[in-house]
């Protein structure tokens, strides 16, 4: 062993487990011997003689050239969550938005359809209904725990199907291995958004998905810092046309939030736990008061995929919601009675977040629309953070009283 390969010998995954990939995988010492992964901001990396710079842009020598598509500290990043989700290759882009842009335009040419499950991030379906459809790119949306309307949507031309489990804001859960067979069968690809779960709690690729995109933005930086995304697959989809598409057209994520994202896996399992944990006893506890119809969380018995959820995540999660039986007027009372709790439509921070969906998130939607959502006018999200679980009722209990 050279002493380079000494320096460097834990990052050699092997098998080592969930909490020591998180810690050691993808870290490469520099010739300074830093315990601490750095950073890299620079725009260009320089060759020791032409026919080495000629044979790292034909691909012949690996090795960095321009940070639109190499750099160490973004490089670092990848490898730790690839190996957190189990997949060959990630690429890691700017935002949540633009992983998903990329694996569209990585994979998808006019003519080609998508199935979507209708509880999906506001945005994304706007780029698929707006965006995509200018060029020649169909969505179907289908409700998303009913498999048979999963099935009827498919044509010869699905390319791929696309979903959020758990959903936001009401945590209905999906069965990814079924729709994973659902999708093959018809030779398409299944895409999960698993942002309300992370590889701490749930790993889509093991159960069948072919594609699992990020939003770092989310629980992976954890502290709502630094807005950016990633793709996980295998080398074949992710580092073939997605990472061409990234190489060339530039959604790419900077150095400085690579190194913020990475720290973060570090601490992710941990911190998913404690989330889980404290949203479970929020959750139990939002049941028992009078002025609180129904709760969704999917660590709750009473959780209509409980079952389902228990087998295929490790835990329910950060986030829950809860209807008011008083509607508007009593999400409005509650969310202006809070005082710690942030009143902001994010979640997977350490601060936990309130928001009301029915004018916020899901404004855009006609009434008719949200109510085949589900989502009533008394309905409130929690991010729920990490702060003390005791103080986070006495923030919700003044704005609860009826
Ligand atoms: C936030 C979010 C996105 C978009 O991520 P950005 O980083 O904000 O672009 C996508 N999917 C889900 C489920 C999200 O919560």
């Amino acid at each position: 062993m050279t002493r380079d390969d000494k320096k460097n010998k834990s990052n050699k995954q092997k098998n080592y487990r969930f909490d020591t990939r998180a810690v050691r995988a993808g870290q490469i010492r520099t010739s300074e011997d830093e315990q601490s992964e750095p950073i890299f901001p620079t725009v260009s990396f320089v060759a020791e003689s032409a026919a080495q710079a000629a044979a790292r842009f034909s691909g012949a020598e690996p090795g960095n050239i321009y940070s639109r598509f190499t750099n160490p500290t973004v490089r670092t990043f990848e490898q730790r969550l690839a190996s957190l989700e189990g997949g060959e290759r990630c690429v890691a882009t700017g935002s949540g938005m633009s992983a998903i842009l990329t694996t569209c335009m990585g994979l998808l040419k006019s003519g080609d359809h998508i199935v979507a499950s209708r509880s999906i991030f506001g945005p994304t379906v706007i780029l698929f209904n707006t965006i995509l459809a200018r060029f020649g790119i169909e969505t179907t949306f289908v409700p998303l725990t009913d498999l048979a309307a999963w099935e009827q949507a498919l044509r010869p031309n699905t390319r791929l199907l696309f979903l959020e489990t758990p959903s936001n804001p009401l945590t209905e859960v999906a069965d990814i291995a079924a729709l994973a067979k659902i999708a093959h069968k018809n030779g398409s690809l299944l895409v999960v958004d698993n942002c309300f779960c992370t590889p701490a709690l749930q790993l889509p690729l093991a159960l069948g998905a072919d594609i699992v995109v990020h939003s770092a933005s989310k629980y992976i930086d954890g502290q709502g810092r630094a807005v950016g995304g990633a793709i996980v697959g295998s080398e074949k989809l992710v580092g073939g046309d997605i990472y061409a598409f990234l190489r060339t057209a530039g959604p790419s994520m900077s150095p400085f939030n690579a190194w913020i994202y990475l720290k973060g896996l570090e601490t992710l399992r941990l911190r998913m736990d404690a989330h889980s944990r404290s949203a479970l006893q929020l959750a139990e506890w939002l049941e028992q008061q009078p002025a609180v119809k129904r709760v969704h969380y999917p660590a709750l018995p009473s959780h209509p995929q409980h079952a389902l959820a228990m087998k295929q995540q490790a835990a329910g999660g950060g986030v829950l919601s809860f209807e008011l039986a008083g509607g508007k007027t009593a999400a409005w009372k509650l969310i202006d009675a809070t005082q710690i709790i942030s009143i902001t439509a994010t979640f997977g921070d350490t601060k936990s977040t309130i928001t009301h969906p029915a004018t916020t998130t899901h404004w855009r939607l006609t009434p008719e629309a949200r109510a085949a959502a589900g989502i009533s006018d008394g309905l409130v999200r929690i991010g729920v953070g990490l702060e003390d679980v005791e103080d986070l009722k006495d923030d919700l209990k003044a704005g609860l009283s009826v």
